[in-house]
């Protein structure tokens, strides 16, 4: 039989540990499949790990160890294998790191009614001692998989007692591991809404891709509120019936509720979830349900890409634009990429969906990459609103105050006439600057090169870096004047306080993430407020997201020129998509809406091109850019993240990197910096980015590694390569 390893025979094993390779084990007792989940001895502990293939045979056999047992857990099918090994090469991240993304969810227990131990978060028992941390070691190492207190004492070296105790102290608890009910079967069949031509279309074209049963790509755009999620839900629908499994990825969990609503209409039943507000007990019957097909759908955050599909027929990345897909921290990686390489891998579709699309994907577009669907009109007689400039240059406002009177008079006649209106600040907090009006000193944060913003809601100063806050002074730490700080420049919680002065009768909603204690109180007022709760929205990009409010129509920008101060090559094409985005939350169901847009550069190329809605030719000017600069979509980068405690090391480090190119010089590839990174000092680390780029078609991933590889990382010194950056 194919991939069936016998009793005895030599197989490697992947785990999470931090080994470059997976190590050779013998197969146990009654053998076991390839991509079977196993636990395995390592050193003197024992850990889970995924028979990865035949084993390399290079230790002397007698000294090679058996594997301890074969978890009751759906083995790794090859596609997902496959998925983490191109995926590492990809973002040159070792395997372990990979397969550190397909199990962090976890599985499930062996027998329905048994009782297993699960670690309770991140808790540390009231004393460390040995055998406790060996147990918590254990559980950690375990990414998830639980086990029974027997198997957990055998494990760790440790008496029960040990494990009770740690009960007992709530750090690990006990329950029932769940059992394995598959989740309501979705009827593709339910609910479809009669679509308008322009949908059909759109629909029957998602279809035949469907039906193909081979990889394709679809760029689907349209204007917000032409229906795009109604003709990809025609797709997912075409999926089931095929009896293939379908994924949706959202950019902001915030936005799962009013989606799974839709789904259930739509389809007659609720479908997975998949996102860190799932609990644990969930996120294990998901897991098992997607690896054994007791789940037709998923709707999930950028990780459920990594989830164990038994047979994946079509990923859907709405609002593919969005930057949160891109992971920022450990394994860096764009969803929007690996949804596309993990489809290939399944023979599956991909559907990019957005109202103003990534220039990576537009221009994959243009050249043939993938198909394009345009939904060209709003559902209903709603238009895309009106969009109107706001010269800031000629209206008469106080210092310190934002909304201007033109803003303001047009803001109290929608309340006066019972609509919503909303206006945008992409800024969280009180104000962004803390300044002290004797010496001029402006608060930083100790550990970041970043200034300390006012949350005056929760009375802190916060670093919007690394998360750091204190209490907001009474005195300058500098000159030790009293009562001299002052607040400059707008945040969100400050325009809410302006509004309440400007529109006293207004019910007003602050939108903004760090303002709610947890996504359900989020989700609650956002539910609210599209109920008619709130005459005036005040919010940052949170907003932008795709929620619907059906009473709003209109949208007031506060500062349109934010986006566009600073050296990024991508600052245009965000401040495009955000503007646009924000607009199209106005009129979505039968009044038009109009968005008003305060700056002080209205002659500003990319403020005319938001204006005047001309995205065909913003697109093609910004694709021209790009072209000259050589950058993506056009020309390969990567970036080279060099951190220490210590300055002077990182930029020795750098300079060195930088002077020995050879290994990228002989592909074509050029090296930049090094530079202060876009962020230079986090949590007391002092960050260096060398830029590297180069053309098309290059093995920049090879070269990079040859390159990186020649320098010994001594003592503090860490390095993070990020292939595709956001920011360049
Ligand atoms: P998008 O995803 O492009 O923003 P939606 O699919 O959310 O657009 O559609 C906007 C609104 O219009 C939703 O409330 C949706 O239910 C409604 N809608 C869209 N198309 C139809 C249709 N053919 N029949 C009935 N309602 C529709
Ligand atoms: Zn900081």
């Amino acid at each position: 039989m194919d991939g069936f390893f016998h009793e005895g025979d030599l197989v490697a094993v992947l785990t999470t540990q931090p080994l470059d390779r997976p190590l050779d084990y013998r197969a146990p007792e009654g053998g076991c499949w390839q991509g079977a989940f196993v636990e395995v001895p390592l050193g003197p502990r024992r850990v889970v790990g995924v028979i990865w293939g035949p084993g390399k045979g290079d230790f002397d056999y007698a000294k090679v160890r058996p594997v301890t047992r074969v978890l009751d857990v759906a083995p790794m099918r090859d596609e997902l294998r496959d998925f983490l090994e191109k995926a590492g090469a990809y973002t040159l991240t070792p395997l372990p790191a990979m397969l550190r993304l397909a199990t962090r969810a976890p599985a499930v227990g062996d027998a329905p009614s048994m009782r297993k131990i699960y670690r309770k978060g991140e808790g540390r028992p009231d004393r460390e001692t040995d055998a406790r941390r060996r147990v918590l070691d254990v559980l950690d190492e375990m990414g998830g998989l639980a086990l029974t207190q027997k198997e957990l004492a055998d494990a760790a070296g440790v008496t029960a007692s040990v494990i009770k105790g740690l009960v007992k102290q709530g750090v690990v608890r006990e329950e029932d591991a769940p059992r394995d009910t598959p989740y309501p079967r979705l009827d593709p069949d339910w609910g479809g809404k009669a679509l308008t031509e322009d949908q059909q279309a759109g629909a029957d074209d998602l279809r035949d891709g469907v039906r193909s049963g081979r990889y394709g790509t679809t760029l689907l755009k349209g204007v917000t509120g032409s229906g795009k999620t109604e003709v990809y839900l025609e797709a997912v629908a075409e999926c089931l019936r095929q009896g293939r499994q379908a994924l949706v990825l959202l950019p902001e969990i915030a936005l799962t509720s009013e989606f799974l609503t839709r789904v259930e209409a739509r389809f007659g039943a609720r479908p997975a979830e998949w996102h860190h507000g799932v609990t644990s007990t969930e996120r294990r019957r998901a897991w098992k349900m997607i690896a054994t097909g007791g789940a037709q759908l998923v709707v999930g955050a950028r990780s459920a890409l990594f989830l164990p599909f038994r047979n994946l027929g079509l990923v859907v990345v709405d609002e593919e634009h969005d930057t949160s897909y891109k992971q920022e921290d450990g394994v860096l990686y764009n969803a929007r990429d690996m949804a596309v390489l993990r489809a290939s891998l399944n023979d599956a579709q991909v559907v990019l969906a957005s109202a103003t699309p990534s220039l990576e994907s537009w221009a994959n577009a243009e050249a043939g990459k993938y198909r394009r669907l345009t939904l060209t009109s709003r559902f209903g007689e709603a238009v895309m609103p009106e969009m109107r400039p706001i010269d800031m240059r000629g209206e008469d406002l106080p210092s310190n105050r934002w909304i201007s009177p033109t803003l303001k008079k047009a803001v109290t006649s929608r309340i006066e006439r019972g609509e919503q209106a909303l206006l945008f600040l992409n800024r969280r907090g009180y104000a962004p600057v803390t300044i002290c009006r004797a010496c001029g000193h402006q608060i930083g944060c100790d550990h970041c090169d970043a200034r300390m913003v006012e949350h005056r809601f929760a009375k802190r100063l916060v670093c919007h870096q690394c998360g750091e806050s204190k209490p907001l002074p009474e005195a300058c730490p500098s000159c030790e004047a009293e009562g001299k700080l002052a607040a400059v420049g707008p945040g969100v919680e400050r325009m809410a306080e302006e509004a309440r002065e400007a529109f006293p009768e207004a019910r007003i909603a602050v939108l903004s993430s760090d303002l709610y204690g947890s996504a359900r109180q989020l989700k609650a007022e956002i539910e609210e407020i599209a109920n008619g709760g709130a005459d005036l929205i005040i919010g940052t990009r949170l907003v932008a997201k795709g929620h619907n409010f059906p009473l709003l129509t209109l949208v007031g920008v506060i500062d349109a020129d934010l986006g566009l101060q600073g050296s990024d090559l991508r600052a245009a094409e965000r401040t495009f998509q955000l503007m646009r985005q924000v607009a199209g939350r106005a009129g979505r169901a039968e009044k038009r809406g109009i968005a008003l847009m305060q700056t002080y550069q209205p002659e500003h190329p990319v403020i005319r091109a938001i204006l005047s809605g001309d995205e065909e030719g913003f697109w093609r000017a910004e694709a021209e850019e790009r072209r000259q600069a050589g950058v993506p979509p056009y020309g390969r980068m990567a970036g080279v993240i060099l951190s220490s405690t210590d300055v002077q090391e990182v930029f020795e480090l750098g300079n060195a990197m930088a002077r020995q190119d050879g290994a990228l010089r002989r592909v074509g590839a050029e090296v930049y910096g090094p530079a202060p990174a876009p962020v230079a000092r986090v949590r007391g680390r002092h960050r260096v980015r060398l830029l590297v780029k180069a053309p098309k078609g290059v093995p920049l991933q090879r070269a990079l590694a040859e390159w990186a590889g020649q320098f010994r990382l001594k003592g503090e010194l860490r390095m993070a390569i990020d292939i595709d950056p956001q920011s360049f």
